[in-house]
């Protein structure tokens, strides 16, 4: 199976780059090659310019403690049996960043970067609501002073009403601690956000790539036009209709031949079937992959 074929992207230092598609499309496996949870079969990965695939042990160390990521499921990701404090001094202590008793302090400060109050350190995570469980994984991840942030849905387990507070929450950080932000999410609103850059991918492809404020206002993509004519509009009077595209993403084990959206595609030709469209540029920044623009 390929999950994630032919993708490049680069993404730029303190800047978001958000990646948009349903799930299946292969962003989750991408962001397990960047976070080194599965090798990839072909193809690099560089890191402030170096392929990390020639990294020393030395060197992937101090890699993985450049890039963290906060999940989807603040439930699982946080040990039931820890405290809070524990959970987020953990990674200081096991990365040798600072002692035990120090790392402990600085529990207190981390808490209250996210939002959180300094006492919670002695609870256990079942104390707290999805959203301040939230928090505390980001607070974990941030503990080891991470330089890109890997987010994978970050809110998309959260109930509407802390969604927007969470996001804030990961805008301030950002410029407090000039974090560089990979934002996964199959929600297009979710990421347009926070991000200067998208990608919006489907089953294993990149199929669109261009700056955000370019891919809300003119998407070519028939996939990427459906997926924004599903969010809600961003000015008063403004009218979008809905696509609602037929069927399920395919199957990486077999895809179709050509594009791979051509059984989902309203906008799909006979050329489509046949010859798989590449991800060219339409502009200096806007990639494309579709015939339409060919
Ligand atoms: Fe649709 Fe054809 Fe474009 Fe694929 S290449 S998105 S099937 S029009």
């Amino acid at each position: 199976i390929q999950a994630v074929d032919g993708v490049s992207l680069s993404i730029q230092p303190e800047q978001t780059y958000g990646l948009v598609g349903e799930s299946g499309c292969g962003k989750t496996t991408l962001a397990k090659l960047i976070l080194l949870l599965e090798k990839p079969t072909a193809g690099n990965i560089f890191f402030e310019g170096r392929d990390i695939g020639s990294h020393d042990k030395h060197e992937l160390r101090t890699y993985r403690k450049s890039v963290q990521a906060v999940f989807q499921d603040p439930f699982s990701s946080l040990n039931p049996r820890m405290r809070v404090g524990d959970l987020i001094a953990e990674p200081m202590i096991i990365n040798h960043i600072l002692p035990s008793r120090v790392a402990k302090e600085r529990v207190g400060e981390l808490l209250g970067q996210v939002g959180l109050n300094p006492r919670d350190a002695s609870l256990y995570p079942h104390e707290f609501s999805g959203g301040q469980k939230q928090r505390i994984a980001i607070a974990r991840a941030l503990a080891i002073t991470p330089k890109l942030v890997v987010l994978d849905e970050p809110i998309s387990a959260l109930d509407i009403s802390i969604r927007a507070q969470l996001m804030n929450l990961l805008k301030d950080l950002q410029q407090r601690f000039h974090l560089t932000y990979l934002l996964i999410a199959h929600d297009l609103a979710v990421v347009e956000q926070l991000s200067e850059r998208m990608g919006v991918m489907y089953l294993g492809k990149l199929v669109e790539e261009a700056d955000s404020e370019e891919l809300l206002s003119h998407p070519f993509h028939p996939y990427t036009v459906a997926l924004l004519s599903a969010i809600l509009p961003s000015r008063p009077g403004e009218r979008r209709q809905q696509i609602v595209l037929k069927g399920e993403v395919g199957s990486p084990i077999n895809p179709p031949p050509g594009c791979r959206f051509v059984p989902r595609c309203p906008k799909a030709m006979p050329t489509c079937s046949e010859i798989e469209p590449p991800l060219v540029a339409v502009s200096d920044s806007h990639f494309l992959a579709c015939h339409l623009r060919s």
